[in-house]
């Protein structure tokens, strides 16, 4: 009888462990998170790829203005997503109205299809943040304002966290559309990142008030290219972030980023990657383990507008 039953064990493992490796091939091939901070010039573009296979861009550079033909999003983030092989995005998100965050966006909508835009929803006259949402609107996006104690649901893993702007109140005074950008936090099982436009001082202090612990992240994208007014030592001292990511243009005229902030990045022991330096960045995780990689091969192509 033992040995009937031990037999009978063993036939039953193999059914269990056959329809263990059927329901493994069934489940997505990756279950990996993949970050690229893609390297516009002076501005910033993030492609997020999420386990489930769901694509996410955050701003997409400078573009055109009365003075200038450059499209970040027409030269350098829409060939580097169909070159991903991207062909729809789930989420446009929009940190904030300035042009070297949204410039490049009308390219990206008129290249694929968008289910949702996401805005801060701070009123900023400009034509080019009044012709984006045009855009936005014909082109028939879901239209979502986030404000800060919301949730933004990406897939089965994955959340945006949203920290900024406030839920009550936009701020006033400094630099507003600055101010009050998107600041999300994404996290992946152990592998966190923090995404944080151009917020400076105000916003930096109202989410170390609300939200402490939530700003602890393993990659930080720091704040407003890296200037004096954003990255202070409160801030820091609870994002504790391993690495920082500083998306910034070769010769800027803003003097981005400044040597106080990457004084305090490299006291913390951070490990600094810069976009005019080292070109796109890209991070892959598992949730667990995590690997940075260059893309050099998508390094900006921006003349030099100082010059
Ligand atoms: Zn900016």
């Amino acid at each position: 009888m033992y040995q009937y039953k031990k037999i009978l064990g063993a036939v039953f493992a193999a059914i269990a462990l056959s329809a263990n490796l059927a329901a493994k091939k069934q489940e997505p091939k990756k279950n990996i998170l993949t970050v690229t901070y893609i390297d516009v010039g002076q501005g910033d573009s993030i492609l997020i790829e999420t386990p489930e296979g769901k694509n996410i861009l955050i701003d997409a550079g400078d573009g055109p203005t009365d003075w200038s033909s450059w499209d970040a999003g027409d030269r350098i983030v829409v060939p580097f997503l169909k070159k991903r092989g991207i062909k729809k995005l789930d989420y446009v998100l929009m940190s904030h109205a300035h042009n070297d965050h949204i410039g490049g966006l009308p390219a990206v909508l008129k290249a694929f299809p968008v289910d949702t835009f996401v805005d801060p929803g701070f009123q900023y006259n400009s034509y080019i943040y009044e012709n984006l949402l045009t855009l936005v609107e014909e082109k028939g996006c879901k239209y979502v304002e986030a404000r800060a104690g919301g949730q933004i649901k990406l897939d089965k893993y994955c959340y945006f966290e949203v920290l900024n702007p406030p839920a009550d109140r936009y701020f006033r005074g400094g630099s507003e559309p600055n101010e009050n950008s998107l600041v999300l936090k994404l996290a992946y099982k152990d592998v966190s990142f923090l995404f944080t436009g151009d917020s400076e001082k105000q916003a930096e202090r109202s989410m170390v008030q609300n939200f402490k612990k939530d700003l602890l992240c393993t990659f930080l994208k720091v704040a407003h290219h890296g200037s004096a007014s954003s990255t202070s030592q409160e801030f820091m001292d609870w994002a504790q972030p391993l690495y920082a990511i500083i998306s910034v243009g070769e010769r800027n005229r803003f003097g981005h980023p400044k040597k106080t902030t990457l004084k305090r990045l490299a006291d913390y022991g951070c490990k600094i990657f810069r976009t005019d330096k080292d070109g796109s960045m890209r991070v892959t995780t598992d949730g667990k383990r995590y690997k940075t990689e260059l893309l050099k091969e998508t390094e900006s192509k921006e003349p030099n507008k100082n010059e």
